[in-house]
């Protein structure tokens, strides 16, 4: 049986803890939540005892079987990293893309053709305001994609834009999120509650790998003690050994040890298991030592597809992945879902907390060990 819960549940069980996310999800379903300054925050009581905010939430119950389910149609093939057709190193043809992009430039180049084509007509995204907080925006032309390349490693509420835009003349939409935020659009393709998001109308999800997100309040004021008022152009994170939080600006880039911004992790990060959104069309991170290319998990056939034109019309080109790097990225998914569960744990949720999990990848993840893989 499934839990069920309103407004009061996820206040107590989830905005109470400090497990919100920011993903914006419950945001633009009602006039009683909203988010602001990269929280979600409660204007009004509501006494319904089940609600699409509680529904969605990627911080209550997750029956992580029965989304895979939802989502594939069969179970999980891969614990580690989810169902996986291929797994390839890719990067941007266009140069531009490729500069503005985060990694590679794959995610832009793949909703820039995916407009361009029609095989969508809008997609959601996320832009980062010039105070650095991010939203959710709706683009239509394929040429604005290339303005939201980047990532800002700041959680925000980019689901807002998909519950509370208009698109009634719209059957094709994608949507590029945080493993959260595709968690949740599972979560609201199973839900049997009163639909009012267009969540059937989402024909493609890109799911961005994501190991935590920072706190927008917190983290921004720090970053302006470190840098100043001037204003942030790319930030970047670089693989070990070095682990520092690269922050450039007109003047200087700094160099930020990660491990002073640790403490801006949100906190409901800390159970989160996923790292490769698992739950996408196509998941797409980063190639630790080969700069500039993306990693691609193509998960479904919307995501082969969509991969597969881009390959041919020449907007990306691809290599295979070395079995030495693929190993390292199961075993860097399987050490955050270890973590999540200890972290459950330590929280007093012997149980998995809001978590749902199959018993063989409760036994596969635990076989890490204590010192985890
Ligand atoms: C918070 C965060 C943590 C990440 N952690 C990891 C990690 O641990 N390991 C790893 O390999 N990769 C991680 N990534 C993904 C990585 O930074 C790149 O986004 C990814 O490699 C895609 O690169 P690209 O050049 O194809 O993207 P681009 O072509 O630059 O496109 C990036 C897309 O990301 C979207 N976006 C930007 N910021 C956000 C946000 N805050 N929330 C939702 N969507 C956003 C934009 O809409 C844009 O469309 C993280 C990204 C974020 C935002």
């Amino acid at each position: 049986m499934s839990e069920k819960g309103g407004l009061k549940s996820l206040e107590n069980g989830v905005l109470a803890k400090d497990l919100c996310v920011a993903c914006g999800a419950c945001a633009s379903l009602c006039p009683y939540l909203r988010s602001t300054d990269g929280r979600i925050v409660k204007l009004h009581d509501c006494d319904l005892t089940e609600g699409r905010c509680f529904d969605y939430c990627p911080r209550t119950e997750v029956d992580v079987a029965k989304l895979h389910q939802a989502v594939f149609g069969r179970d999980r093939r891969d614990l580690d990293i989810g169902s996986t057709r291929r797994v390839v190193g890719a990067r941007a043809i266009d140069l531009e893309l490729r500069n503005r992009g985060q990694t590679g430039g794959v995610v832009s180049t793949l909703v820039s053709l995916a407009l361009e084509e029609g095989s969508v007509q809008a997609a959601i995204l996320t832009e980062r305001r010039a105070d650095l907080l991010p939203r959710g925006r709706i683009v239509r032309d394929s040429r604005e994609v290339v303005t939201l390349a980047g990532s800002g490693y700041v959680a925000g509420p980019t689901l807002e834009a998909l519950n509370g835009g208009s698109f009634e003349n719209e059957d094709r939409i994608a949507v590029v999120g945080l493993p959260c935020q595709i968690t949740a659009l599972a979560k609201m393709r199973v839900s049997a509650l009163d639909r009012r998001t267009p969540i059937d109308q989402v024909v493609l999800t890109i799911g961005l790998f994501c190991t935590w997100a920072l706190s927008y309040g917190p983290f921004v004021d720090f970053l302006r003690k470190r840098v100043g008022r001037a204003e942030v152009g790319k930030m970047d994170i670089t693989p070990p050994p070095e682990r520092l939080l690269l922050v450039t600006t007109d003047s200087e880039t700094s160099r930020i040890p990660l491990d002073e911004i640790r403490p801006f992790v949100r906190s409901g990060c800390d159970v989160c298991l996923d790292m490769t959104a698992e739950l996408a069309d196509l998941s797409v991170g980063t190639v630790e030592g080969r700069c500039g290319w993306n990693t691609v998990i193509v998960r479904t056939r919307a995501g082969e597809e969509i991969l597969s034109r881009a390959e041919a019309v020449g907007a990306i080109e691809t290599e295979s992945l070395a079995e030495d790097y693929l190993g390292h990225l199961r075993e860097a998914s399987r050490l955050k879902k270890y973590r999540a569960l200890k972290a459950l744990e330590g929280k007093g949720y012997t149980d998995g907390g809001y978590l749902r999990l199959p018993n063989r990848l409760k036994r596969r993840i635990m076989s890490c060990g204590d010192e985890g893989p």
